[in-house]
């Protein structure tokens, strides 16, 4: 049976002209040499398609090349930001709070659940998924060191207004952190409009590879203490050899993303209208949260159990929110905290977008969610 992917918010394939960039880093006739050898041309030559990389990245983002931090990912970036302004500035600043949202990725939750010598302040978001600037100002004080909210929501595509929310917590005098996962490439930012200091990106939400992200850290902001040790690699930030290929695989997806965004955004928001239409149709199937990017949909579906619905359609790709949660059957903490109950929880479904879905794939989809849905109804 072909499987149709609607779950581009876990991963996403890496688009082709990545992995041709990937692949001229890897062997005998291509650039393997360790960016950070300074003693020959192998080394040169990949030093320069990493800081190639680099400003693609930072272009991407509006930032200055000096501002990327290679990392493995977002999650490491987010552990990187978290822990390391922590560490960094929590005693010569006098600051031990950090806030954030009950509905951020699990990078940033388990993080902040794991510190030491701070206090975390989680809150909860409307039931529309928004973080209300009434309760962030309830808590921000000359406490606060850090806030960290996402952009863009993994599960819901709700989009938080950070350039307010940024001010608020500069007013306060504290940094600004955003987990920028899913937001490259599926909505118009730079670092100054979000007015943040540091940002989390990975390449894999993007038709890059997985295993490389990057940590933005504005010049100038804040210091970040490294978090693993051995070589300076990184301006001190972050030590470990460069992975060449990841690194270009990034490079090369970001500047896609950007180059590709507009007509993207434009054709997923069609398809995600067509899914909404016939979403109408069946009935009983409501939208959670503020419409946000044109790739994620979270829906419930009224007595109807997640779990069942997808063995009914073998051949969607879909999931029930976050893949980190998909082992257990305890209803996602997102939805939860947007107010859901815990059967409607388990009545929803996640269905994401990406470059290489088809109009074709939207068809099968709305067709057999239909099916699936008013067959499984008709059998409570
Ligand atoms: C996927 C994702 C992550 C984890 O990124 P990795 O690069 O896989 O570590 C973190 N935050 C959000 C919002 C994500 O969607």
């Amino acid at each position: 049976m072909i499987t149709t992917y609607f779950d581009n918010a876990s991963t996403t394939p890496v688009d082709r002209r990545v992995i041709e960039k990937m692949r001229a880093c890897l062997g005998a006739d291509g650039t393997y040499g360790n960016p950070a050898s300074t003693t020959h041309g192998f080394g040169w030559m990949a030093s320069e398609e990493v800081e190639w990389s680099r400003a693609m990245v930072a272009e991407t983002i509006g930032a200055d090349a000096r501002e990327i931090v290679w990392t493995s990912g977002a999650t490491e970036s987010d552990n990187l930001a978290i822990r390391g302004v922590l560490e960094g500035m929590a005693n010569s600043s006098g600051r031990h709070k950090i806030i954030t949202m009950e509905t951020e990725h699990k990078a940033v939750l388990d993080t902040c659940a794991h510190l030491s010598g701070a206090e975390v302040v989680y809150l909860k978001p409307e039931s529309d998924g928004l973080l209300s600037l009434d309760s962030l100002a309830k808590v921000l004080d000359d406490t606060v060191l850090l806030v960290s909210v996402m952009l863009v929501n993994n599960e819901t595509g709700v989009i938080q207004p950070l350039k307010e929310i940024a001010g608020m917590a500069h007013d306060a005098g504290a940094l600004m952190h955003s987990d920028l996962a899913q937001s490259v490439g599926k909505l118009p930012w730079t670092v100054d409009s979000l007015a943040i200091d540091l940002g989390s990106l990975s390449a894999h939400k993007v038709h890059g590879p997985k295993g490389i992200g990057a940590l933005y850290v504005r010049r100038g902001s804040c210091r970040v203490a490294e978090q693993q040790h051995g070589g300076h690699h990184e301006r001190g930030m972050r030590s470990g050899t460069l992975p060449t290929h990841q690194i270009v695989g990034m490079g090369e997806a970001y500047r896609i993303a950007q180059l590709e965004s507009h007509a993207e955004i434009e054709r997923l928001n069609q398809y995600r209208d067509q899914i909404e239409a016939a979403i109408e149709q069946v009935g009983g199937i409501r939208c959670n949260g503020q419409r946000g990017v044109p790739h994620i949909l979270n829906i419930t579906i009224e007595g109807v159990d997640a779990e069942r619905l997808m063995a009914a359609m073998p051949q969607i790709a879909v999931s029930t929110g976050s893949a980190c949660n998909s082992a257990t059957i305890e209803p996602s903490h997102v939805l939860q905290s947007m107010g859901l109950t815990r059967q409607q929880g388990l009545s929803s479904l996640r269905i994401s977008l990406g470059r290489m879905t088809t109009a074709d794939e939207v068809s099968i989809l709305t067709s057999v969610l239909t099916d699936a849905v008013s067959q499984l109804r008709s059998t409570a």
